[in-house]
């Protein structure tokens, strides 16, 4: 149904073709897109101070009138504009540089208010200060608090406001009330239309705020009961394999190990036991740090997938990942029964064929490889769990989740019957597979919780013991030699050493010459008794395969890699790592390439060369505590969710004035309200809930199973 506020923009008065153009670029087509454009700051314009009174050093507002512009030479600066402003009670030098063609608009007797920084050079100056002209008859701009609005894409701020007071007497009546009075109520929250008002032209800072806080509160709300409404469509009516986990089976698998499990491991391996023994589907996050040792945990599922003659797939986002899963696997499935398979995709034609035919009738019960096993042409027998790997590529798990929701529609090649027979025919109803999902870069609970709204968490906060620690050091650059020293040292005693030289642009030749001419100047000048090796992303998988093996072998002694990815190895040997130009990376990611070393009986060391001084503030906690969360949280905080989770795909939804990292309790304040709202009214149909059904329909739909709400 569709609401005054659906209409096109240029249903506001004073909108014409033009500036709808100008709005549609900052995306603005409908009424609503307009008034949900909210100020990037006010301005309390409503005690202006006189001239005399204003303070040195301060940002100021003040109004006066032009009493003299000219535009002069500086020496260095170009064009001086000063205009001299004045009013009862003093008079001001306004002063911007390089902007003659200001000076048309001052002309002596305008009236403005300005605002900028006030100081003292050889008389009372503004520089460079933002202003306005005002009118008599213009008080949306002055004698109140003004918005200021972001990018209006040449639309001044005087012609904004006075589109959104038009709006804002138009048609913020329409704005529909999601919330029934009496939960508006209990949870204080304002009325819309009154918080679209007061969000716009607020009387006091503190309505601004008030309005602010509930239509924060509301997108969250919608937000979140789009999550609830998408997670129990992947629960409720979907058909899952009920397995069978019986203490012998526990048992059996338990003696696979040649360690205890940590108290984290016993827990998150108790919670996918009970998902996997509910006939519902699990879709399960296992999350935890690098080393927590989540491929243990996921390797008892799948085990107790083939102990009910299911099969189960491991999927990582390279193929150097999938085939060090692989070996750990096989190791630790030695001389057992169960039958695995890699799945790469060099292999020749008649080989790749085999396999597949292995994999399609069920000759096989463990197959790992990339996620290209979730695409085309592979055909599961009975394809009872999978697993994905995602380390942080959390894209790929979004279409990944995505592909597997709807077992009906979609007869993707992961879908079986009851029987654990996979069927094409249509309408037939497919049980799923159960899914779980592995992650090593932790997430605020927050977050992952919306981010991975459809997935339940489990959580590895606690490392094997034994551990030996990883201390973590800033080199500066005067300091690059003792770098080299202490990797020299940890050669010298037998250890191997990684080298991370990030390229930005892997398919750009210069830079790989750039890392190729690095390696020949560290073998000849600073490792020179010792090999040294590069792994980049360009390589065929034959060649990387080779150079790893070579390294794990212990025949090269320093690796140079140019990606991260591929630094996904398990070498236990390596116990030093330099990382070059580190402040490029994000705290959670330098983490996680250090979680590469510390893995074998020797303390190790990370070595962090950054390129300016200034740097190493930046990167003292990877110096203070190896706590993932810990870094996370902090690395969350100062780069937001957008670049944390890695921009495009991570799954949030642009917000317009809720922030993820600010407006964590109001969050999952809201959270907590709309799940609970969900399960008493899951298809949301009482009359009450309608308009939030609409909200979050117009909102949310493509992430939601439409059917389940009707
Ligand atoms: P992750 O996948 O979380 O990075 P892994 O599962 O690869 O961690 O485990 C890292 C290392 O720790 C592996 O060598 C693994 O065999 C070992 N490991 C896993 N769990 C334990 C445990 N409970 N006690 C001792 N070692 C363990
Ligand atoms: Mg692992």
């Amino acid at each position: 149904m569709k609401t005054p506020l659906d209409e096109p923009v240029s249903a506001v008065k004073g909108v014409g073709p033009a500036v709808a153009e100008r709005l549609a670029k900052l995306g603005i087509t409908t009424v609503r897109g307009l008034l949900w454009h909210f100020p990037r700051l006010y301005q309390d314009r409503s005690r202006l101070k006189p001239i005399a009174q204003l303070a040195l050093g301060h940002h100021e507002a003040f109004t006066g009138r032009v009493k003299e512009a000219r535009t002069s030479w500086w020496r260095g600066r170009g064009g001086v504009l000063t205009a001299i402003i004045e009013d009862a009670t003093g008079q001001i030098a306004a002063l911007w540089f390089g902007m003659p063609y200001l000076q048309k608009q001052l002309k002596p007797g305008t009236q403005l208010v300005l605002w900028g920084k006030v100081t003292m050079g050889k008389r009372l100056s503004v520089l460079s200060p933002e202003f306005e002209l005002i009118g008599d008859d213009e008080p949306l701009h002055a004698q109140r608090i003004v918005p200021i609005y972001p990018a209006t894409a040449g639309i001044g701020q005087k012609r904004f406001r006075r589109l959104m007071r038009a709006a804002l007497d138009a048609l913020a009546g329409h704005a529909p009330e999601i919330f029934p009075d009496a939960f508006r109520e209990k949870r204080r929250l304002i009325p819309i239309a009154q918080a679209i008002e007061q969000i716009h032209f607020p009387e006091q800072m503190k309505a601004a705020e008030m309005a602010r806080r509930r239509l924060a509160y509301e997108e969250f709300f919608v937000l979140e009961a789009a999550v609830a409404l998408r997670r129990r469509a992947l629960r409720h009516g979907v058909e899952g394999i009920a397995f069978d986990i019986s203490p012998k089976i526990d048992a059996r698998i338990r003696r696979r190990f040649p360690f205890r499990l940590t108290s984290a491991q016993e827990r998150a391996i108790a919670e996918i036991a009970a998902d996997m023994q509910a006939p519902r589907p699990m879709n399960r996050l296992l999350q935890g740090d690098v080393g927590s040792g989540k491929t243990a945990v996921a390797l008892y599922a799948m085990l107790a997938a083939v102990a009910n003659r299911h099969q189960a797939a491991l999927m990582a986002p390279t193929e150097i990942l999938a085939e060090q899963h692989f070996r750990t696997i096989e190791t630790l499935l030695k001389g057992s029964r169960v039958r695995t398979l890699l799945l790469l995709g060099g292999a020749a034609a008649a080989e790749r064929r085999a396999n597949l035919a292995a994999i399609r009738e069920g000759i096989v019960d463990i197959v790992v490889g990339t996620h290209a096993l979730i695409q085309g042409d592979v055909e599961f027998a009975r394809l009872g769990l999978a697993v994905v790997d995602e380390q942080h590529k959390f894209g790929v798990l979004q279409r990944a989740t995505l592909r597997w929701k709807g077992g009906e529609k979609d007869s993707g090649s992961l879908f079986c019957d009851r029987e654990g027979r996979r069927k094409k025919t249509p309408g037939v109803f497919f049980a799923r597979p159960d899914v779980l999902v592995m992650t090593a870069t932790p997430i605020p609970r927050s977050l992952a919780l919306t981010v991975f709204g459809d997935l339940d968490l489990s959580t590895l906060d606690e490392m094997p013991a034994g551990r030996q620690p990883i201390t973590t050091t800033i080199i500066p650059p005067t300091r690059r030699n003792d770098a080299w020293q202490l990797i020299r040292r940890e050669l010298a005693a037998g250890r191997q050493a990684y080298i991370v030289y990030p390229l930005v642009e892997e398919a750009d030749t210069s830079e790989l010459k750039a890392a190729t001419e690095m390696v020949s100047h560290l073998q000849r000048d600073v490792f020179p008794a010792h090999r040294v090796g590069l792994l980049h992303g360009q390589m065929k998988p034959d060649e990387k395969q080779a150079r790893m093996a070579a390294f794990r072998a212990g025949e090269t002694h320093v690796l140079v890699a140019t990606t991260v990815v591929e630094v996904g190895l398990d070498v236990p040997n390596a116990t030093a790592m330099a990382i070059e130009h580190a402040e490029h990376y994000g705290l959670s990611q330098l983490h996680q390439l250090r979680g590469r070393i510390g893995r074998g009986e020797h303390p190790s060391h990370c070595l962090l060369l950054v390129d300016e001084p200034e740097a190493s503030d930046k990167l003292a906690i990877l110096a203070e505590t190896t706590d993932g969360f810990r870094i996370a949280e902090e690395d969350l905080k100062r780069r937001g969710p957008g670049e944390f989770l890695g921009t495009r795909q991570h799954g949030l939804p642009p917000l317009a004035i809720g922030d993820f990292t600010e407006d964590i309790r109001l969050l999952m304040e809201a959270r907590h309200d709309a799940f609970a709202l969900v399960e008493a009214d899951p298809a949301l149909a009482q009359p009450a809930h309608r308009p939030l059904r609409r909200a979050v329909l117009a909102r949310h739909a493509d992430s939601i199973e439409l059917a389940s709400v009707g």
